[in-house]
C-alpha cells in the first residue's frame, strides 16, 4: 500500500480524503505537476518539475505559503517513505483550499498540498515499436504555460480518440499547433525537427530533448501549421510518463510511410540513454 502526503502528514490511500468545499474541486482552482523515478528511485529534473508548479500557480494566481525547498523537502520525504524495488510516479497538487466564508471566489489562505506516490505505469511496448495514432482537436487551453486541472478537452477528446483506436488529441488552431492533450509534439518537416514554440506548456521532456539530441537535421524550435503537420515525415509525442512516443497517424492518415521512423527512434535511443545516466539529478 503507498503512503501519501496531505498537508503536512504523511496519509494511507483511505485517509486521502479532502473537502468537496475545496476550490480544487468546487471550482477547478488547482495545478498540479507530474514526474516518475528512474532508476534507482532518482525522481527526474525534480527541481524543474517545482519550478514549473510554482509557475502555474502564479499564472493562476494561487498564493502558496511554502517555499520550492520546503516542497521538495516534502516530495523527497514521502519518497522515502514509499521505498520499494520498483519506480514511482510522483504528482504534486495544490489547489485554492476550502474558502473560510460563503462566498466561494476566494482561496483559502491555507491552499492544499497533496503529494501522490504510486508505483510507475509501463506503457504497452508496442506503442514504441509500432507508434500510435492521434486526433486532431480545434483547441486552446486556458493559460497554456500553466498545468492547471483543467483537462476537460482532454477527458473528453481521448475518449473520443478512443473510438478510431488514436491515443490522444492533439491541439491546434488556424495558424499554429499546440501540443497534445498531455505531452507536446514534435514533426519531421521538409527535413528540419521542429517543435512549437508559443501556446504551450514548457513540457520538462521537451527541455530535456532540445539540450540533449544530436541528430543528422537541424532542431528547431518554431510555430507551424496543422497543414504542415499532415506533410510531416515523422512525428512524436513527449511527456514525463510516456517519454517519446512515435505517432503513425493523424485522423487515420499515416504518417510518412506509416512506421516508426529514424530520427524517431535516434531520439528514444539518446532520451533512454540520458535517463539512465548520472548525467542528471
Ligand atoms: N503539454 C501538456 C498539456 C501536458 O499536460 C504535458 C504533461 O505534463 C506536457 C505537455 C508534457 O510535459 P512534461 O514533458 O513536462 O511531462
Amino acid at each position: 500500500m503507498n503512503t501519501h502526503f496531505l498537508n503536512g502528514k504523511f496519509v494511507s490511500e483511505e485517509q486521502l480524503v479532502i473537502s468537496p468545499r475545496d476550490l480544487g474541486f468546487s471550482r477547478g482552482y488547482a495545478v498540479f505537476d507530474f514526474l516518475k523515478t528512474y532508476p534507482h528511485h532518482r525522481p527526474f529534473k525534480l527541481q524543474e518539475h517545482i519550478n514549473r508548479l510554482f509557475n502555474s500557480a502564479d499564472l493562476i494566481g494561487l498564493k502558496t505559503p511554502w517555499s520550492k525547498e520546503q516542497v521538495q523537502k516534502w516530495v523527497l520525504e514521502t519518497l522515502e517513505v514509499n521505498k520499494s524495488s520498483e519506480e514511482k510516479f510522483i504528482r504534486i497538487f495544490i489547489s485554492g483550499g476550502v474558502p473560510k466564508t460563503s462566498n466561494t471566489m476566494f482561496p483559502s489562505e491555507c491552499p492544499t498540498i497533496i503529494i501522490l506516490v504510486d508505483p510507475a505505469v509501463q506503457y504497452p511496448k508496442e506503442q514504441y515499436e509500432n507508434g500510435v495514432g492521434v486526433i486532431s482537436v480545434k483547441h486552446k487551453r486556458y493559460s497554456p504555460e500553466a498545468k492547471s486541472n483543467n483537462y476537460i478537452e482532454g477527458v473528453k477528446q481521448t475518449q473520443q480518440a478512443k473510438t478510431i483506436g488514436a491515443v490522444e488529441p492533439i491541439y491546434y488552431s488556424d495558424t499554429q499547433v499546440f501540443e497534445g492533450s498531455n505531452s507536446n509534439l514534435f514533426a519531421v518537416i521538409n527535413n528540419k525537427l521542429l517543435t512549437p514554440k508559443t501556446n504551450i506548456l514548457l513540457g520538462i521532456t521537451r527541455a530535456v530533448l532540445l539540450e540533449i539530441m544530436e541528430l543528422s537535421i537541424p532542431i528547431e524550435v518554431k510555430d507551424f501549421t496543422f497543414s504542415d503537420l499532415l506533410q510531416a515525415s515523422e512525428a512524436f509525442l513527449t511527456g514525463s510518463g510516456k517519454e517519446i512516443t512515435p505517432i503513425t497517424s493523424i485522423d487515420g492518415q499515416l504518417v510518412g510511410n506509416g512506421k516508426v521512423g529514424p530520427i524517431t527512434k535516434e531520439a528514444i535511443r539518446q532520451f533512454a540513454e540520458y535517463t539512465h545516466s548520472d548525467l542528471w539529478k
